[in-house]
């Protein structure tokens, strides 16, 4: 089986083990909030986004309110997360500058994106693919890292080189599914520490079903 069979043969298994539409499980109303919540989600979990967010998003009704605040409040406001005042800074400044650059809108651009703060590829895809159902690549986050490896898709451990690994070998159709489900199926079965591979519907066609 090359790697793009065995793509094919994951997403299928895996498509009928995870039913339902793959998108974040981050809380949202709309592309901007997000684009808010995903900056927050860095380094932790979604729960705890989703917990903070409920507060936030009564409180900040829109951009101007988020560009009109400080980053010392804004960070105030997230405090609960991890690096809230690296995120303040970056949510603050990053709602300047939709303002100024973008109308106020979220672009819906790769290239685009990329440029606001505290916005990288895997952001950008989690926000073009959700909040725009847009395939521009795949999210790679944690548990695509950790997933694409041990079932010997990428050697690599940089996510924009197994962004580039994955992309090469799937539909672009399927970028998105791809990325949830293996985020799906890193929290259920192929966890970090203990993977359950006898659990596991991809165990015949895994390398590293003996690790
Ligand atoms: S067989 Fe084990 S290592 Fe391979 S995908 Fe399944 S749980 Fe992960």
């Amino acid at each position: 089986m090359d790697k793009k069979e065995k793509i094919a043969e994951i997403l299928k298994r895996l498509k009928k083990e995870y039913t339902g539409k793959p998108s974040t499980v981050l809380h949202f109303t709309t592309p901007f909030e997000l684009l808010v919540a995903t900056i927050m989600s860095a380094q932790t979990t979604d729960v705890l986004v989703n917990k903070v967010t409920a507060e936030l998003f009564k409180r900040y009704r829109s951009v101007l309110d988020f560009a009109n605040s400080s980053p010392e409040q804004i960070a105030l406001d997230i405090r609960p997360v991890n690096f809230y005042n690296n995120k303040g800074k970056n949510i603050h400044k990053m709602a300047g500058m939709l303002l100024e650059k973008f109308g106020g809108k979220v672009p819906r651009t790769m290239e685009e994106l990329v440029t606001l703060p505290g916005v990288a590829r895997k952001t950008a895809n989690i926000v073009l693919s959700s909040a725009f159902g847009i395939n521009e690549g795949i999210a790679v986050d944690t548990h695509v890292i950790r997933l694409s490896n041990r079932l010997g898709l990428t050697r690599h451990q940089d996510p924009v080189k197994i962004e580039q690994d994955l992309i090469a070998v799937t539909e672009q159709e399927d970028w998105n599914n791809l990325a949830y489900l293996l985020i799906l199926h890193g929290r259920a079965v192929c966890q970090a520490k203990k993977p359950k591979h006898e659990a596991c519907v991809l165990y015949d066609i895994c390398p590293s079903r003996n690790i």
